[in-house]
């Protein structure tokens, strides 16, 4: 179970470089509107026992001071991911917390990326909507093709998740943005079956993301019994997309 600081890093990966990440949600809990199967913050009933947001002004400085530790001692900073124990768009001051990574970014390392994880469900804010649009690279999660699959696998609190509207809400990107999606099989359902691929498939050819990253569980899971997809199956399943044209990457 991650619990990570607001600042946290530099760690290096192949992908990214050396990566900071920022964690908007509490230090010592998980905070999501879905609760998804294979979370690896674990289950939302888990992580109830810090409730405190940072806010705006502790990012600023939190991050402030990373950036300027890490210029001291010439370590390189590529990209900057918010990726913490929940929804990043739940902080009620995220715009602003995107415009203070951005200008921060431009002071201390102009050339970095920056990129947010997020579930795509808050989009229809206008607020959250523009501060994604700055980032580098947003990258928006759909798990499935149908409001009732997503359901079963993203657990949406409250349940008022609508399929339909996040595709909505997701067409006003452009294609400018990221789609990445979990592929599972469970003992009662299987994320890989033709019907739920084919509805993907519509879903990727009408939205036109400019990448997809496809991807299946990797650590633990909170529910057992969920079996990973090989990449081989994640590559003939988006094998029709790249004859197409679409720029993918399998994560297996
Ligand atoms: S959206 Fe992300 S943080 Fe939220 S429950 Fe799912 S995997 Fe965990």
């Amino acid at each position: 179970m991650m619990r990570e600081t607001l600042v946290f890093g530099p760690i290096h990966s192949r992908r990214l470089g050396s990566s900071l990440g920022i964690n908007l949600l509490p230090e010592r809990g998980k905070l999501c509107n879905f609760d998804c199967i294979y979370c690896e913050c674990g289950w939302n009933a888990d992580g109830l026992g810090d409730r405190r947001l940072p806010t705006s002004e502790e990012l600023r400085e939190a991050l402030r001071a990373k950036l300027s530790a890490c210029r001291e001692a010439g370590t390189p900073i590529d990209s900057i991911t918010f990726s913490g124990d929940g929804e990043p768009t739940l902080n009620p001051e995220f715009p602003e917390m995107i415009d203070i990574t951005l200008a921060l970014r431009d002071t201390f390392f102009p050339a970095a990326k920056v990129s947010i994880l997020s579930n795509a469900t808050r989009i229809g804010r206008e607020a959250v909507f523009e501060a994604l649009r700055k980032v580098d690279n947003p990258i928006l999660k759909i798990d499935a093709a149908t409001t009732e699959l997503v359901r079963r696998i993203n657990r949406p609190v409250g349940g008022g998740y609508d399929l339909d509207e996040v595709v909505a809400n997701l067409r006003r990107f452009e294609g400018n943005f990221i789609l990445q999606t979990m592929f599972l099989r469970c003992p009662d359902f299987d994320s890989t079956a033709p019907e739920n691929v084919e509805g993907w498939l519509r879903i990727v050819r009408e939205l036109r993301p400019r990448e997809v990253m496809v991807y299946t569980v990797d650590r633990e899971t909170p529910l057992k019994g969920i079996a990973k997809v090989s990449p081989e199956e994640m590559a003939e399943i988006v094998r029709p997309l790249v004859e197409e044209g679409f720029k993918i990457q399998i994560r297996g």
